[in-house]
């Protein structure tokens, strides 16, 4: 499991958003000790776990229960899981996340620079177990997302992009052992040429760049300064279920394996683990009563 830590003072990132191409901000500001991951609707903020969310667009999507949205908040929260942030207050201005450089680097070293290791143990969220494996597929796509029981976090991610220059890749990521800064934090995200103008169609990636995304063609891939790992494909996918999974508000302890997944099933899974939980404790309270 990472080990926590501690945000010492307010962040802010600012920059033009990966789909709406908007000016956005947000502002990190440290959490009181073991109040979770809280977000800022209108006027008040509410636990990350109180917060619908959808990954049938593009990236993911999520709703206070305020109605307040916010577009594309995965890069962000891949961060804080990988670094251990667990305590901190986010407030977004605009309709999405920045998207800087496309993957984690620009979030995570700002957010290293300004936390530290809580080594009295931190009061974090207490970690989720998983009492049974879980399963989240679409059969039309060939995509499975499962979950299993295990004592760490261990990710294993398999894409295949038929006909294109990604063609089949594979990837793992197990915390703390894999560091997230040199190992995750760089892989971009990527579109493939073939889909570019169906997304700007679709009014999406308009903040996209040859700055931070890559680009994959039939044979050939356009990245800047080129591939920065062989897989890089499949790391950000690691990195985008990372994120998805911080939507818990607390760290997860599972094996989990996904085979041509995204983010609509990884917010399936969540959707799934939040229903797990919550039968945990009502199973709890029932039992006191
Ligand atoms: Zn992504």
């Amino acid at each position: 499991m990472t080990p926590y830590r501690r945000l010492e003072r307010e962040v802010l990132f600012t920059g033009r958003g990966l789909h709406t191409g908007e000016e956005c901000r947000v502002v990190l500001t440290p959490g009181m000790e073991g109040e979770g991951v809280l977000l800022r609707g209108r006027e008040t903020f509410y636990p990350v776990e109180d917060s619908a969310f959808s990954g049938t667009g593009r990236g993911t999507e999520l709703f206070l229960p305020d109605g307040t949205s916010l577009k594309t908040p995965e890069h962000l929260f891949a961060t804080l899981a990988g670094l251990g942030v667990w305590s901190v207050r986010i407030a977004a201005e605009g309709p999405e996340i920045p998207a800087l450089d496309g993957c984690s680097v620009a979030f995570a070293k700002v957010i290293e620079a300004n936390s530290t290791p809580a080594d009295d143990g931190g009061k974090g969220p207490e970690p989720m177990a998983l009492p049974f494996p879980l399963i989240v597929e679409n059969r039309d796509r060939g995509a499975v997302l499962a979950a299993f029981p295990s004592d760490e976090l261990f990710l294993s991610y398999v894409i295949t992009y038929e006909g294109t220059a990604i063609g089949t890749q594979a990837s793992d990521f197990r915390p703390p052992a894999d560091d997230f800064l040199p190992l995750l934090a760089p892989a971009r995200t990527f579109a493939l040429e073939s889909e570019v103008q169906a997304l700007l169609d679709r009014g999406l990636a308009k903040g996209g760049s040859m700055e931070n995304a890559i680009v994959a063609g039939k044979n050939a891939v356009a990245a800047a300064g080129g591939l920065r790992f062989p897989d890089e494909f499949a790391r950000h996918k690691i990195l985008d279920l990372l994120g998805d999974l911080y939507l818990l508000g607390r760290p997860l302890r599972a094996r989990i394996f996904a085979l041509r997944a995204g983010h609509d099933l990884h917010c399936r899974l969540v959707e799934r683990l939040h229903s797990v939980r919550s039968r945990k404790f009502n199973t709890k309270e029932n039992e006191h009563a």
